[in-house]
């Protein structure tokens, strides 16, 4: 599995960081989850095309996380590709719907399957051609009443993402024995905080449920973040063997084969 990093950031903007989104390259599929405002104009730095993108898995419906998404749709539109498969939260069906009402001009130009899902489902999502090659588990997050967090299996790989979320236990259990956990850590060491992840959050979490994950992605980085990335690697790695590294726009994450 490939992982490409389109943005790293909130929704504050900053020097080199857009809103959210983690593009997954599964060899046979392209899975986009999340498409924060500026991923889609990364999804083109990167290399990658946005009408090969098989479906958009949604953790929670703030524009952070969503803002690109009718963009992304109606730029396929515009290149002559007129299906899509979102997969999200309860509520995401609403979303669209709304978004769609805004836009009345667009409402028949596409066709958008969308899946509501609630925490601890097990589904294999549809692409362009049928059944993905990948397995997806949900788990609920500590951010939204629906916010969900991704557990990605193909090829005996496997990658969490967590969206946004206070550390919790659920995510904990998500990621047992992961290659690739990309959780959020939106704000700096003792930064007065709920609902977000801090680096002393998290390691008091993982007191108590010890992480197993390899490597571990640091991503959602608010501004306040800037000039103390090395503090929170350093404070984690107290706590945990694995790899931590701070993600940034654009970082490609190759996860080989053994
Ligand atoms: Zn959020
Ligand atoms: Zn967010």
């Amino acid at each position: 599995m490939k992982i490409t990093f389109l943005g790293t950031g909130t929704g504050i903007p900053q020097d080199g960081r857009v809103q959210s989104g983690v593009l997954l390259d599964t060899g046979k599929n392209l899975l986009l989850f999340d498409c924060g405002c500026g991923v889609l104009g990364r999804i083109h730095e990167s290399g990658y095309e946005h009408k090969d993108i098989d479906a958009i898995i949604i953790t929670h419906l703030h524009l952070d996380h969503v803002g690109d998404i009718l963009a992304l749709i109606k730029a396929n539109w515009l290149l002559g590709k007129t299906d899509m498969r979102i997969y999200g939260p309860q509520g995401t069906k609403e979303w669209f719907e709304k978004t769609l009402d805004v836009y009345d001009y667009l409402r028949d130009r596409f066709t958008v399957e969308i899946t509501e899902l609630s925490p601890e489902e097990e589904f294999i999502p549809q692409g362009t051609e049928g059944n993905c090659n990948c397995n997806i588990r949900s788990a609920k997050t500590a951010h939204t009443d629906n916010s969900l967090a991704y557990r990605i299996e193909s090829s005996h790989k496997t990658v969490v993402y967590t969206g946004d979320t206070e550390p919790c236990q659920e995510v904990m259990e998500l990621a047992e024995d992961a290659d690739v956990l990309i959780h959020e850590c939106s704000f700096p060491l003792g930064f007065p905080m709920t609902n977000h992840t801090t680096p002393d959050l998290l390691t008091l979490m993982m007191d108590e449920y010890p992480l197993t994950a390899k490597k571990l992605y640091l991503t959602h980085l608010y501004p306040q973040m800037q000039g103390r990335y090395r503090e929170a690697t350093d404070h984690i790695r107290k706590y945990y063997k694995g790899e931590v590294i701070i993600a940034k726009d654009l970082m490609v994450v190759e996860i080989q084969d053994d």
